[in-house]
Parts: structure tokens; C-alpha cells; sequence
């Protein structure tokens, strides 16, 4: 069978890697990463810098579920393309003792046997002094099978071993997906490719490819990069992602200093205070091209410069990126029709997961259900 995957972002290169472990004859169609993004004019992807948080622990089953098992295969995608994509530093996750989604945290961890410690004030204080708390703060500490990724070098890890597994790659954007009796027409900027069916996972502009669009809506978000020099990277050299946790659920996440393609080190943070929704295409692409809200990224640096009140900070600057949501907070892997399947909507946490994420799209357009992620413990 012939598979054409549309999205060559962390989901869809991995399901074009299972495809064609598979036996499956894939095509992964999708551009490369635009250089000189105010200018660019084409499609953008949530997966352009160097740190995305993994991690067991999470308040929803589901996440955690796919998340671990994704992280269990992380050794044999870095093996299976040569690309290294994965730090294993731990992961903090904390929030005000006795709130809601600490205590999911614990009910999860303990019920799928995820492996953790947990911090009182005094706790987090000997372990984790370079960070600032407000009194009454607890986390979960996961030492192991946690740590960030380099979003990038994991698409391209994928990528190399989707070809090494006999996927073929082809550069371009999709303009339209079209059925007829025979199969599935796909048209581009380098002319149509057939296929009997189809996969897509455009991140955030999936819907822009479907004749009836699914209930994702698509938030833009603000980043906040603050560089430090080598010194203060080595002094941080064993920090570990931390994850704050509000009792509505949202809080901050903060990545630790990891050296970026400019050679330079820069700690990350994201966390918006306000969802504002994107509507289509074009609106997405023009907040792309925006570098992100000035305002948001002012009060990420006031919440970094609050939490570790110790670091030097020699530079700040920010860009945009956008998180796509469902009703049901998980991702949507779903068939439109016979032949055409949808595998998207990160929620915010679609990095970590998305080997899972990307199998799961593989079963259901080969075989139209998507079964089940395997019980990890
Ligand atoms: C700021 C930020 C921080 C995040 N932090 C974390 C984190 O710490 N941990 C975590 O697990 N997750 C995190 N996430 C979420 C994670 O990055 C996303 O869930 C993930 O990128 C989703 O993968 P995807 O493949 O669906 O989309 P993408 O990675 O965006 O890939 C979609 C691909 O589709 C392509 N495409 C779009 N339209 C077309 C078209 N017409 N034709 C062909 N190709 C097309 C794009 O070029 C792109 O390559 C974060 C997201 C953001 C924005």
C-alpha cells in the first residue's frame, strides 16, 4: 500500500518511521524549516528551537502513558539514524502542596509505577537552592527516563530513519488532498503525488488540509530565551527542567541552559497568560512571522528573574510558537474517511510523545483502529 504522510514534524516523521518499518511503501511530504522566518511566506512548525521538556510524570494518564512509552524508544531512534536527541537530567514538577493537579501528578505516578521522589520546602530547598519558592510548594522529582529533547534533531533523527527504513522524503507543501475512486490525489508546489492514503500531521495547520475541519483550536504562544554565559551554563550544568504547576492546572515551564545552533547558551520559558486563538492558516503564518508578544515575553523574564533570583541573565529575546488543543485535551488520531487520517494536537506536550503519537497514526491508517499504547511500568 502506498502512504503518503503530510507533515514532516515530530508526529509525522514518526509515523512515517513506523510506516516503513512496517513494510508500508511512505512518502513524508513536508517543507524544511524555513530560514529567515519574518520573511518566509510558506507554513511554519512548533518544533524550531532546541528544548522541549520529557518527562513520565503528568497529571493525565494519556500523557503519561505515551510519553513513557516514547521515551523507552528514544535509545533505538538515536541508534537507528545516528542523531543524538535526548538529555536525561531529571524533571521537577511543583505546585502548592494539596492542589489539584499535584495530586494527579501523584495518583498517576504511583498508579502506573512512574518512578519519582517527592519534595517538601525543606526538600526542594536542599536539593534545588538556585530556585525560589513561595512557602507551601511540594514537587515531584523524576530523576530518570526524563530530561529534554532537542525537538529539531528528533525530527531529523526520525526523518533519517524513515529513509534508512525505505521511506521516501519529498520537499514540499501541500496545497490540496483530494479523494476519488482510485485513491488520494495530493497537490503541491512540485506537482500531484498519488497515494492510497493519507496521513496528516501539519501540526497546526492540519485543518487547513481537511474539506471538514476538526475541533482543534490552535493558541499562540510566546518564548522567552535568556542567555547566560559559559559560565553560569556550567555552573547550571546539572539543572533540570522545572514545570510549575498552578492550581488551575497552567504554569510556567523553564528549561534549563542548553548551547543552541549560534553556539551560544540560553534557558527557556514559556507559559502564556492569556490564550489567544488562532483562526486559520494565514493567521497562524502571520503570528509566526510576528516573533511573538513583547508583553508576554517581559513577564516570563520577571517570573525567571523571580525564581532564580541568583543567575545572570546577559541577554533576553523571544520568539513565536503555537500549541494546538481538543476538546478532550488529548491528541486527535482519528480517519476523516476511508482513506484519509489525522494525527495531531500535541496539547502543549506533543514533543515528548510524539514516537507514540506517530505509531499510533501508522496503525490507524494501515489498519483503521488505533489500538492501544501498551501498559508501561
Ligand atoms: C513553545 C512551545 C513549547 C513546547 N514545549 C513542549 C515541551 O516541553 N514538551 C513537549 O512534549 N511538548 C512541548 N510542546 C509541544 C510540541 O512542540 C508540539 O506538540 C509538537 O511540536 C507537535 O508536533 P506536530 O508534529 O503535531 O507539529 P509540528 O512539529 O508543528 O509539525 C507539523 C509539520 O507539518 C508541516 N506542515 C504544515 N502544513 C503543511 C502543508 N500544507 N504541507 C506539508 N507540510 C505541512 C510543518 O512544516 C511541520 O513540519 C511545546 C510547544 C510549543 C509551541
Amino acid at each position: 500500500m502506498r502512504v503518503a504522510v503530510i507533515g514532516r514534524g515530530l508526529i509525522g516523521s514518526a509515523a512515517a518511521r513506523h510506516l516503513a518499518r512496517a513494510g508500508q511503501d511512505v512518502v513524508l511530504i513536508g517543507p524544511d524549516e524555513p530560514q529567515g522566518k519574518a520573511s518566509h511566506r510558506g507554513v511554519f512548525a512548533s518544533h524550531y528551537d532546541e528544548g522541549r521538556i520529557t518527562r513520565g510524570l503528568d497529571p493525565a494518564p494519556f500523557w503519561s502513558r505515551v510519553s513513557r512509552a516514547s521515551i523507552a524508544r528514544y535509545a533505538e531512534i538515536e541508534a537507528a539514524s545516528g542523531i543524538r536527541f535526548y538529555t536525561e537530567r531529571g524533571v521537577v514538577m511543583a505546585g502548592p502542596e494539596g492542589s489539584a493537579p499535584m495530586d494527579r501528578i501523584g495518583e498517576v505516578a504511583v498508579r502506573d509505577g512512574v518512578p519519582h521522589a517527592r519534595l517538601d520546602d525543606a526538600g526542594l530547598a536542599a536539593r534545588f537552592g538556585y530556585f525560589r519558592f513561595d512557602r507551601g510548594t511540594c514537587a515531584f522529582h523524576q530523576t530518570l527516563e526524563a530530561g529534554f529533547i532537542s525537538p529539531r534533531r528528533l525530527v531529523a533523527a526520525q526523518g533519517v530513519a524513515a529513509e534508512r527504513a525505505g521511506a521516501h522524503l519529498l520537499r514540499a507543501t501541500v496545497e490540496a488532498v483530494e479523494e476519488d475512486g482510485q485513491g488520494v490525489r495530493i497537490r503541491s508546489e512540485i506537482g500531484e503525488t498519488r497515494v492510497d492514503r493519507v496521513l496528516i500531521a501539519a501540526g497546526g495547520y492540519t485543518n487547513t488540509l481537511l474539506s471538514a475541519p476538526l475541533p482543534l483550536t490552535v493558541m499562540a504562544r510566546t518564548v522567552g530565551f535568556f542567555e547566560v554565559d559559559e559560565g553560569e551554563a556550567a555552573r547550571f550544568h546539572a539543572m533540570p527542567p522545572l514545570i510549575y504547576l498552578h492550581p488551575h492546572g497552567d504554569g510556567p515551564y523553564l528549561l534549563p541552559p542548553i548551547r543552541y545552533p549560534d553556539g551560544r547558551f540560553y534557558l527557556k520559558m514559556g507559559g502564556d497568560p492569556v490564550d489567544r486563538v488562532l483562526g486559520s492558516g494565514d493567521e497562524i503564518s502571520d503570528w509566526f512571522r510576528s516573533g511573538g508578544d513583547p508583553a508576554v515575553a517581559a513577564g516570563l523574564e520577571e517570573q525567571l528573574r523571580d525564581r532564580m533570583p541568583d543567575l545572570t541573565i546577559r541577554g533576553v529575546s523571544h520568539m513565536a510558537c503555537v500549541t494546538t488543543f481538543t476538546p478532550e485535551d488529548e491528541a486527535r488520531i482519528e480517519r476523516v474517511s476511508d482513506r484519509v487520517g489525522v494525527a495531531t494536537a500535541g496539547c502543549g506536550r506533543g514533543a515528548k510523545c510524539s514516537d507514540e503519537l506517530g505509531r499510533l497514526g501508522a496503525c490507524l491508517i494501515t489498519d483503521g483502529v488505533i489500538g492501544d499504547t501498551p501498559a508501561m511500568v
